[in-house]
């Protein structure tokens, strides 16, 4: 069997895996077996390794997509009381935003142009000026843009003031050092198929035991009421409500000791950004200009300026960059044609140093 991939995908998730991940999904487990089980506890518990996370977090699993995730905090986290304001500088800020929208909670959304970074007085007077306001949610890297916000001292902050933190953390846990110690954080997300490059199919959320365990009966979901499911995997050894995804569950055993054995989060940081900087020299020698300014830029993935010539078409760059061996990603950006290239997942500097050849070859504008 050939277990090559026909392209490489520059993409924040689903992204390029290793064989050896692909590999460890070929077997079938059972759902409550105990050998399976042990693998989620595994799971677990390595999560609060990344995070640096103290006794005081612990780590649940939950089925879907990371929004679903992010969805099942603000089922869970949220009573009929809360008020949740939503930092936002991109799309999944305002995903964020629609979410507690549709589910009918108060919140209140302080936006920031997609190019600015959200700044501690800002959301602290954003605070002072609505004496309701009982959490704050943001993201950590926009991937609308590639921005890495500056969350720690805003978290920092709310958490001064009392408010409980809910972190977005999906396109950066793994790749970009997080250090949950200081107890800032009270939920933070991410998902199986970002930087510590699992395949789709589950997120999972580290909390503060204490907030998790406050948030008994809040859910109106029962499928996204995180608290059951942290329930029953705490207090049944690993053991999900319902059908979990067991396939991507080993594959994100594998890809966790894989992630252990290349250095942990510190070198797969610096081969990141290793990817992002020969990106950059790269696609500016052939002329293209990165949305950002460097020192808002995560090594995560770089919005690039369309050029200006009429010439210029995405869907012709996208399908002969596909040829080549590679799939790139479109725009999000509200306020600039854009489009997007990510340096995450099983991917390093050749790779890049190729893709940049690629697009000088097939250069048409
Ligand atoms: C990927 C991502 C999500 C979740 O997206 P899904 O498509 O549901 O996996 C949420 N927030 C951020 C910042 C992301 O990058």
């Amino acid at each position: 069997m050939n277990l090559d991939n026909p392209y490489l995908l520059l993409t924040p998730g689903p992204l390029s895996t290793t064989p050896t991940v692909r590999q460890s999904m070929l077997r079938d487990w059972c759902t409550w077996d105990t050998d399976y089980n042990n693998i989620v506890q595994k799971i677990r518990s390595g999560l609060l390794t990344i995070g640096n996370a103290s006794e005081e977090y612990t780590a649940v699993l939950m089925q879907g997509s990371g929004s679903f995730s992010v969805e099942s905090v603000l089922w869970t986290g949220l009573a009929p009381d809360s008020h949740l304001l939503i930092v936002s500088n991109g799309a999944y800020g305002q995903r964020m935003a629609k979410m507690a929208s549709m589910m009918g909670a108060k919140s209140t959304v302080l936006s920031f142009a997609e190019t600015t970074r959200p700044t501690v007085d800002a959301v602290e007077e954003a605070i002072s000026a609505n004496k309701s306001i009982t959490h704050v949610g943001m993201v950590h890297c926009e991937t609308t843009t590639g921005i890495l916000n500056d969350y720690l001292p805003i978290a920092q902050m709310a958490k001064s003031l009392g408010k409980k933190v809910i972190l977005d953390a999906m396109s950066s846990f793994g790749g970009i050092p997080i250090d949950l110690s200081d107890g800032s954080v009270d939920f933070l997300i991410s998902s199986a198929n970002k930087c510590i490059q699992g395949v789709p199919g589950f997120g999972f959320v580290i909390a503060k035991r204490d907030a998790l365990e406050s948030c008994k009966g809040n859910s109106k979901s029962h499928s996204l009421d995180l608290y059951d499911q942290w329930y029953s995997m705490e207090t049944q050894a690993g053991k999900w409500r319902f059908t979990s995804p067991t396939h991507t569950v080993r594959a994100f055993l594998q890809a966790m000791t894989e992630l252990e054995a290349e250095g942990g989060v510190i070198a797969r940081n610096k081969r990141y950004r290793e990817n992002y900087q020969i990106l950059v020299s790269g696609m500016e020698k052939i002329g293209f200009k990165p949305f950002l300014s460097p020192e808002l830029q995560s090594p995560i993935i770089t919005a690039f300026l369309e050029p200006q010539s009429d010439a210029f078409d995405f869907k012709n760059l996208y399908d002969g960059l596909k040829k080549e061996g590679f799939v790139i990603y479109p725009g999000k950006v509200s306020q600039a044609p854009t489009f997007r290239i990510g340096h995450i997942g099983n991917v390093f500097p050749a790779d890049i140093e190729r893709l940049c050849r690629a697009v000088e070859k097939i250069k048409f504008w």
